[in-house]
């Protein structure tokens, strides 16, 4: 499933130079976006830089300054929200609470006069999908917190939106509740054929769920792509630093030598020592300020000294070890005081010769698993 790869493919929702301002207040400035149909789309991001504002004028909560929104080639501009075909999901307080269960789910439905045969119907398919059979008499008040959220999932999708939005849908729930809802969300989403677009600052939800992301910044979208090109391919210091943990030092690009498979660049840390890296291409000439990224878990640490072929080692010491169950962190002092992050799996309680605090070690990574980012 990948329709942003076919030149064929129509977007279903397209935001095309959207503007939005509160006063002088500029919340998004200038996005064009392409989302298409059955894609569980997220929008990225730290707060206030706009994520909710895209979305609320999807939903025609919001009308643009500037710009539009087309959905299935129409310009809905000036279409009140409840003549569009997307509904947005918001967080469990939002059931009524003196109504049961079945009432909740049914209520959009009622207002809209469908005969009561499909009400039924149709809610009690909608219980099915959330699994809540058993509980369609209760309260939302006896139900749990992630029960609750089902219900408003349910109420939600009762009306069979086109687009489904949800702004941090998850946010109430601890963490294994907020797992385990995650593959539901994706469950349904599959099973109904819907587009899913889902506001988070939570990285690792947008990672688990989302067919794309798309990462923001005050405004504007930094990079759109899958979760995977988003983690090893971040286009900027602010996407690889946002996205799971990640060694980033500033340098300057020494040289990039064009090879078949791609370029292989070697920028000068600060910190004096030199790295090489091999990425597809490499758009910036030498003698201008890169940054070098390696992620943690592409680093290997060991006490015995690298082989004369290997193209990145760097010689510390052991400052501090992070336990995290099913790997271990290890922060390495270098020669120049700062700090490399090397990330090791936990394969085994049996290691022949654990690495300690102050043992002296060298880091090593291949070529390709480093990053020059330009931006
Ligand atoms: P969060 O994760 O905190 O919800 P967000 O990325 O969703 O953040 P938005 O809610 O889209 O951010 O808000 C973007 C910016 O626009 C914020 O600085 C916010 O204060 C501002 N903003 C949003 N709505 C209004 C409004 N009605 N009037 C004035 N400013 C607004």
């Amino acid at each position: 499933f990948s329709p942003w790869n076919d030149p064929q493919a129509k977007p279903f929702i397209r935001f095309e130079n959207v503007t939005k301002r509160f006063g002088d207040f500029t919340a998004v400035s200038n996005l064009t976006l392409d989302i298409y149909e059955r894609e569980f789309f997220s929008l990225l991001g730290p707060s206030g830089c706009g994520k909710t504002t895209l979305m609320r004028m999807l939903a025609g909560f919001e009308e643009p300054t500037e710009g539009h929104i087309i959905l299935q080639g129409r310009d809905i501009s000036g279409t009140p929200p409840y003549k569009r075909p997307t509904n947005m999901m918001f967080q469990s307080y939002a059931l009524f609470p003196h109504m049961s269960v079945e009432k909740n789910i049914a209520f959009g439905l009622e207002q809209d006069n469908l005969p009561k045969g499909d009400i039924e119907a149709r809610v009690q398919e909608m219980l099915k999908l959330v699994k809540l059979e058993q509980f369609a008499k209760r309260k939302p008040s006896q139900l749990s917190g992630g029960q609750r959220q089902r219900v408003a999932l349910a109420r939600s999708l009762a009306k069979r939106p086109k687009v489904l939005l949800l702004d941090e849908p998850l946010g109430a729930l601890d963490k294994k509740l907020r797992e385990e809802t995650q593959f539901e969300l994706m469950d349904i989403q599959q099973t109904l054929g819907l587009t899913f677009l889902i506001v988070t600052h939570d990285q690792e939800e947008a990672m688990t769920v989302s067919d794309r992301i798309a990462v923001m910044d005050k405004g504007v979208i930094v990079q759109v792509a899958t979760p995977a090109e988003i983690y090893e391919a971040p286009n900027s210091r602010y996407v690889a630093d946002f996205i799971g943990d990640i060694n980033i030092v500033e340098g300057k690009l020494e040289a990039v030598e064009k090879r078949g498979e791609g370029d292989r660049a070697t920028v000068i840390c600060e910190g004096g020592f030199r790295v090489t890296v091999d990425q597809a291409s490499c758009a910036a000439d030498p003698g201008t300020s890169v940054a070098f990224a390696v992620r943690p878990e592409k680093v290997r640490i060991s006490t015995d000294a690298p082989s004369d072929t290997t193209v990145n080692a760097l010689q510390g010491e052991v400052w501090d070890i992070g336990y995290l169950g099913d790997f271990s962190v290890f922060i390495v002092k270098l020669a120049d005081g700062s700090t490399f992050r090397a990330a090791q799996a936990n394969v085994s309680r049996l290691v022949d010769r654990p690495i300690t605090i102050d043992d002296k070690v060298w880091l090593t990574w291949p070529a390709e698993a480093g990053l020059v980012l330009t931006r």
